[in-house]
């Protein structure tokens, strides 16, 4: 009997033609498990904090908007973000789906994003509630240390780099988040509670919320969510 054809290597990815949004606390892992979701279909990854602290870094006028708000640990202006989000998702690398990590975190910016889905021919989201312990948030985020280069996530306490403040990956210098000091801490959980959490019963209303244990490894973690996914799309 002939061998079974090995699968070719440059076998194209499961498409994935939706939207996919990690919700959950800061610290949760939803940029950990962003990229690698990102990865496996061959979409983008899309965070919001990431493209705000990119207006900062060039100093854009919303970014000179943001950056006090950032800095002080609380939630930018729905207009500032949504104005972002429908920019990026026009463009053409998004056409069969992406991945929000961090968007959206108030019921506006929920509802804006089902009319912009809508609008784009997208069917309805699925949404992943990354349920974290709140003992192990603030480990996750003093120890978060991120690369300048690539934006490969590491923790000093759980997944530290092989060579102290460098990546494993490229090199690449390894900073801390302004934000992810120990006293803006607070303020940013206060924020999640306040105005992101409510999102858990929105989107269970609509049927549309999936929750993973987000306390286990990344791997474990990750095998949840691809999971929770895979089953979500059989049914949908
Ligand atoms: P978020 O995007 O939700 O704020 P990140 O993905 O940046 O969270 O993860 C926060 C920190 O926790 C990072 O330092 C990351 O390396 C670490 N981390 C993420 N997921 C896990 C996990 N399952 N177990 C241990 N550490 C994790
Ligand atoms: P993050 O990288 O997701 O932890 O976000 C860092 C910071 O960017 C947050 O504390 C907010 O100040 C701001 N931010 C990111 N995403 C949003 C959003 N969807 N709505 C409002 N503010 C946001």
């Amino acid at each position: 009997m002939a061998a079974s054809p090995a699968v070719p290597e440059n076998r194209p990815p499961e498409e994935l033609n939706r939207a996919v949004i990690l919700l959950g606390p800061p610290g949760a892992g939803k940029g950990t498990q962003a990229k690698k979701l990102a990865a496996k279909y061959s979409v983008p990854h899309l965070s919001t904090g990431d493209m705000l602290r990119e207006h900062v870094a060039q100093g854009t006028p919303l970014g000179v908007k943001a950056k006090p708000i950032m800095e002080r640990g609380e939630l930018v202006p729905d207009s500032l973000v949504l104005k972002i989000v429908a920019a990026r998702i026009e463009r053409p690398d998004c056409a069969h789906g992406f991945v929000f990590d961090g968007f959206p975190r108030t019921v506006a910016q929920a509802q804006y994003l089902g009319e912009l889905l809508k609008q784009h021919g997208f069917r309805r989201p699925f949404v992943i509630h990354l349920v974290v312990d709140t003992a192990l948030i603030l480990r996750r985020i003093t120890g978060r240390r991120t690369c300048k280069t690539g934006g490969e996530i590491y923790n000093l306490f759980e997944r530290p780099p092989k060579v102290e403040g460098r990546c494993d990956n490229d090199g690449g210098e390894l900073f801390q988040r302004p934000d992810d000091r120990e006293e803006i801490v607070a303020p940013r959980l206060h924020a999640y509670h306040k105005q992101t959490e409510p999102l858990v019963a929105y989107y269970r209303r609509l049927g549309l919320l999936h929750e993973v244990d987000a306390s286990k490894s990344v791997e474990e973690v990750e095998q949840q969510v691809c999971k929770t996914l895979h089953h979500a799309r059989s049914k949908h």
